[in-house]
């Protein structure tokens, strides 16, 4: 899957929202068949990857999971991705719950 690495935001309003998996680092984990990263895959932050977080991009259809830190779990403003990060699909209907 070839996806832009440019111009993803954050999802607002998506920290009660859950799935199957029981947490979308895992989700991540189920469907990417990647190891958890040790950073995040948010260009030009080195912090630890600690969460999945759900990001959607202006150009892109549906929304992904991807690993992020805390503090870029909350930036508001757009933000580029690593180039090698892998997207999950953020649609349960497509994924756990399918
Ligand atoms: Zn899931
Ligand atoms: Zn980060």
């Amino acid at each position: 899957m070839s996806i832009t690495a440019k111009g993803w935001k954050n999802k607002s309003g998506t920290g009660e929202r859950s799935c199957r998996c029981g947490s979308w680092k895992q989700h991540w984990i189920n469907y990417s068949n990647e190891a958890w990263p040790d950073t995040c895959t948010i260009n030009g932050c080195h912090n630890k990857a600690t969460l999945g977080a759900h990001v959607y991009n202006s150009k892109v259809e549906g929304e992904y999971i991807i690993p992020a830190c805390d503090s870029c779990n909350k930036l508001s403003c757009e933000f580029d991705l690593k180039t090698d990060t892998i997207l999950v699909s953020a649609n349960k209907s497509k994924t756990c719950e399918a």
